[in-house]
C-alpha cells in the first residue's frame, strides 16, 4: 500500500516513474494524484461532424484521414493539421508547433476529440482539441482499463506519456492508496459540505458523474486558497511579533511645518490613508502596508508625510523608485514640496529642516560619494534611489522606513535586501499605481495591509480618450497632429508615445505573431521624431526620450520638458510611471494595441494633471471587433483603474497575474484562478483567519501545520533557487 508521500516508482515501476518525473516533475504518489485531468470526455454524448455549429463545445468520435505539418509563412513555428471523419463529414484539427502529435494521430486510428468548433477558410475546425485515441491492438491493456468508464479523464500529456497511460498510472495509484489524512479541519470541511481529501482526489480522477467531479474540484481549489491564506495570516502574525522602534508624530516637527506649508488641502482619501499610516508607524512592530491608488491620486504626498514622521523621530526614510527618470523626478518633486525644509545643514536653515539625497547607478563618483556620506551620517533624512540603493556601499545611520514606489517592478528579494540595511526591522510602505483587484491583492500581497486612494484631488480635469483607427479613417491621424498643434498654440505640451526605440528590430517576432502585425510597421521613436519635426509638427520643438539615452541625456530632456522648453516629447514607455508635468495636455499613443490595458491607463495618466483637461488619442491599425481593438475601446470607455486592471489581468496567464516573484507560490496553485475564484478566496481567507485566531500556532491542527510547513519550505526553496 502507498500514501501520498510514497515514491511513485513503488506503484508504477521505475521506467514509467522516470518518464512521469521527466515530463511533469511528478515524483510521489501525491504528485500524481495532483496531476489533475483537464476535462472529461463523455461517452454516449457524441455529435455528428455534419451537424457542428461554430462556437459549440463538442465531443466527436472520428477516424484520422490525413495529417500535414506546414511551416508558418515568414514566421517561426509550424501548424500541424489533421483531417478526421466520422462518415458524416470531415473536420480539421489544428495544433501550433506540435508536430510530435503525428505519432498519436496516425492515419486510420480512431479517437474521441473535444473542443470548441471554429471556422477557418470556410472549414470547420477544432484548434488544439483535447483527445483520447481509442487504443488499438498494441495497447490492449489500455482498452481494458482507461476506456471502461463513462467519463474519460483527459490529462495534460506528452508524446511519451499520452493521456491514457497517465490514466492507467492513476488507476494503479488509486488502487494502492491507503487512507489519506485530511489536513483541512473537519469543521471547515463540513461547513462547506466538501468531500474528504481522499474522496476528492479519487473522484476527480474517476468521477461517478460530472457533478461529483465538480465538487471534488471545488474542494481542491478551495484547499489551495485556504492553504495560501493560512500561510499569509501566519506570516502577518509573525511580522506583528517583530520589534521595532515606534515612530510617533511629534508636535512642532518637520511634518507639522510641512503640513502648514502645503499649498493645497489633502483630499479626504489622503487624510484617511495618512491616519492609517501614522497609526502603523506608532506601533512597536513594523508596518507592512500597500498603498494603491488611481493614477494621479496623490500618493507621493502620502508617502512623503510618512517619511517626515520618521525623520521627526530621528530616523531616515529610503524611497526606492523603478527607474532613474522617476528617481530623479521624485528628488525634484520632494525638494520642491519641502522648499526650505529640504535645506538642512545650510547656514541659517530652519532647524527642523532635513536633507534629501539621490543615489543612482549612473551618477558620477563625486556625487555618489557625497550622497553615500549623507546617508551614512544620517544627515539625509530622505534618501531616494533606484536599485543602486541596494548596493553594498550604501549605509544608513537609522533606516526607519522603506517606501517602494510602483511595486510591480520590484520583487520581494529587493525589498528584503534593503531591509538588511536597517538596524531594527524597518517599516515598509509599498505603493502601486496599478490598482489591483481585491483578490489579487489578497493573494499576492496577502501579508500586507491595504490602503486605497480612489479619489482624485479636486479640480482635476478628466481625461478624454479616443481610438483613432487608421485603417478605417486614415485622415484622423492628421487630426491628431492638428490637436497637438492647437494645444501647443495655447501654451500646452504634448507626448507622442511609440512602442519601439528604433525600427526593424525583430526581437518581438513572437508577439507579432500574436498581434497579427508585421514588426516593420511598428512606430519607433527614432523614426517618428524627425518625421514629425519635419512635416506634421514642423516649427514645434520636438525631442526624443528613450531608454538607450544616457542618464544625463534623459535627465536633461525631462528637465527641459518640465520647464516648458520642449513642446512635444516623443518617447517610449520610459514615461509610463509617475512622470508629472502638469502643463502636458495631450498624448498620442502610436500602435496603441501593442500596449497592455493597465499600461495605457498609466500612460494617459501623464496628461490632464494640471488645471486643463487631458486628451489621449490611441492610434491603431487594428480592425473593429478584433481582441486588440476591444481592449482599446475598453480603455477609451472608462477611467476606472480597477476595472481596467481586471480586464488586463483576465487576458493574462495566471502566472503573469501573480507576478514573477511568485513562482514558488504558483506551483501550489494548480486549480485556483485569482480572478475567477473571488468568492472562494474570500471565504478561504475568512476561514483561515478564524481558525488561526482559535489556535495561534495551530497546535490543535497538526496535519494542517505539517502541510503548511511543507508548503512554506517549498516556497522558500523556490525563492532561493532564483539566486
Ligand atoms: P500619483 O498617485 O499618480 O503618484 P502624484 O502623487 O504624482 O500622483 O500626484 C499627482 C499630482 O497631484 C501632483 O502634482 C501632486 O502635487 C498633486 N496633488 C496631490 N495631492 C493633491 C491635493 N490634495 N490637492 C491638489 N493637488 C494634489
Ligand atoms: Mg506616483
Amino acid at each position: 500500500m502507498a500514501d501520498l508521500d510514497s515514491k511513485l516508482s513503488s506503484v508504477v515501476g521505475d521506467r514509467t516513474a522516470k518518464v512521469l518525473t521527466d515530463a511533469f516533475a511528478i515524483r510521489t504518489v501525491g504528485d500524481l494524484m495532483r496531476h489533475y485531468p483537464r476535462r472529461y470526455l463523455v461517452r454516449g454524448e457524441l455529435s455528428d461532424i455534419s451537424t457542428l455549429v461554430e462556437g459549440d463545445e463538442v465531443t466527436i468520435l472520428a477516424e484520422v484521414l490525413s495529417s500535414t505539418n506546414r511551416p508558418l509563412r515568414g514566421r517561426k513555428g509550424s501548424i500541424f493539421e489533421v483531417v478526421v471523419t466520422d462518415g458524416t463529414d470531415k473536420l480539421s484539427l489544428t495544433f501550433f508547433n506540435q508536430a510530435w502529435r503525428e505519432k498519436e494521430l496516425k492515419v486510420g486510428r480512431q479517437g474521441l476529440f473535444a473542443g470548441k468548433v471554429g471556422i477557418f477558410n470556410n472549414k470547420k475546425q477544432l484548434s488544439h482539441p483535447d483527445y483520447e485515441m481509442i487504443p488499438d491492438g498494441d495497447d490492449v491493456d489500455a482498452a481494458a482499463s482507461s476506456f471502461a468508464g463513462k467519463y474519460l479523464p483527459v490529462y495534460p500529456a506528452t508524446a511519451k506519456m499520452p493521456s491514457w497511460k497517465i490514466s492507467q498510472c492513476v488507476e494503479m495509484a488509486v488502487d494502492s492508496l491507503d487512507e489519506v489524512a485530511d489536513y483541512l479541519p473537519e469543521s471547515i470541511r463540513t461547513a462547506h459540505a466538501y468531500p474528504t481529501l481522499q474522496q476528492a482526489l479519487v473522484q476527480l480522477h474517476r468521477p461517478a458523474d460530472l457533478e461529483t467531479a465538480e465538487i471534488a474540484r471545488e474542494r481542491l481549489t478551495f484547499d489551495e486558497a485556504f492553504l495560501l491564506q493560512s500561510l499569509l495570516v501566519l506570516r502577518r502574525n509573525a511580522l506583528k511579533k517583530l520589534n521595532t522602534l515606534s515612530r510617533k508624530v511629534i508636535e512642532g516637527g518637520i511634518l507639522q511645518a510641512f503640513d502648514e506649508s502645503l499649498p493645497f488641502e489633502l483630499t479626504g482619501g489622503q487624510r484617511h490613508v495618512c491616519a492609517e499610516i501614522e497609526g502603523d508607524l506608532a506601533q512597536a512592530h513594523p508596518m507592512h502596508r500597500l498603498l494603491q491608488g488611481e493614477v494621479g491620486s496623490g500618493k507621493t504626498i502620502v508617502a512623503l508625510r510618512a517619511m517626515l514622521a520618521v525623520v521627526d523621530s530621528g530616523g531616515q526614510a529610503a524611497l526606492l523608485a523603478p527607474t532613474e527618470v522617476l528617481a530623479a523626478q521624485h528628488l525634484r518633486t520632494i525638494e520642491k514640496l519641502l522648499g526650505p525644509l529640504a535645506q538642512g545643514g545650510m547656514l541659517g536653515s530652519d532647524e527642523k529642516a532635513t536633507q534629501v539625497t539621490l543615489i543612482t547607478g549612473s551618477q558620477n563618483a563625486a556625487a555618489r560619494k557625497a550622497a553615500l556620506a549623507l546617508a551614512a551620517s544620517g544627515d539625509a533624512g530622505i534618501v531616494i534611489g533606484t536599485h543602486a540603493l541596494l548596493g553594498e556601499k550604501v549605509e544608513f545611520k537609522d533606516l526607519g522606513l522603506i517606501v517602494v514606489d510602483e511595486q510591480h517592478r520590484f520583487g520581494v528579494e529587493q525589498r528584503d535586501a534593503l531591509k538588511e540595511k536597517a538596524q531594527k526591522p524597518p517599516h515598509l510602505l509599498v505603493m502601486t499605481a496599478t490598482p489591483i483587484p481585491r483578490t489579487v491583492a489578497m493573494t499576492v500581497f496577502g501579508d500586507l495591509d491595504v490602503s486605497t486612494l480612489r479619489e482624485l484631488p479636486l479640480g482635476r480635469q478628466p481625461i478624454t480618450t479616443h481610438v483613432i483607427a487608421v485603417m478605417e479613417k486614415p485622415t484622423f491621424l492628421e487630426r491628431a497632429w492638428a490637436r497637438i498643434r492647437e494645444e501647443v498654440g495655447q501654451g500646452h505640451q504634448a507626448y507622442v508615445v511609440a512602442p519601439r526605440i528604433a525600427a526593424g528590430n525583430d526581437e518581438n517576432a513572437d508577439i507579432d505573431f500574436l498581434f497579427g502585425s508585421e514588426s516593420s510597421d511598428i512606430a519607433s521613436v527614432e523614426e517618428l521624431a524627425p518625421r514629425l519635426h519635419g512635416t506634421d509638427l514642423a516649427g514645434l520643438k520636438v525631442a526624443m526620450l528613450h531608454g538607450r539615452l544616457s542618464s544625463e541625456q534623459k535627465e536633461s530632456t525631462m528637465q527641459a520638458f518640465a520647464a516648458g522648453e520642449i513642446d512635444v516629447l516623443v518617447s517610449t514607455t520610459v514615461i509610463e510611471v509617475g512622470v508629472d508635468v502638469a502643463n502636458a495636455t495631450v498624448m498620442v499613443i502610436m500602435d496603441a494595441d501593442r500596449f497592455g490595458v493597465s499600461q495605457l491607463h498609466q500612460l494617459r495618466g501623464r496628461v490632464g494633471r494640471g488645471s486643463s483637461p487631458g486628451l489621449c488619442l490611441l492610434v491603431t491599425n487594428s480592425l473593429a471587433q478584433t481582441p486588440a481593438r476591444v481592449r482599446l475601446d475598453a480603455v477609451a470607455a472608462t477611467l476606472d483603474g480597477f476595472e481596467l486592471s481586471r480586464i488586463d489581468l483576465e487576458q493574462r496567464r495566471e502566472g503573469d497575474v501573480l507576478g514573477a516573484s511568485q513562482s514558488g507560490t504558483q506551483s501550489h496553485l494548480r486549480l485556483l484562478r485569482v480572478l475567477r475564484d473571488e468568492e472562494l478566496i474570500e471565504s478561504a481567507r475568512k476561514d483561515a483567519q478564524e481558525l488561526i485566531a482559535t489556535s495561534l500556532d495551530l497546535t490543535s491542527y497538526p496535519e494542517l501545520k505539517a502541510e503548511l510547513n511543507a508548503m512554506a519550505r517549498d516556497i522558500a526553496v523556490d525563492y532561493l533557487d532564483k539566486g
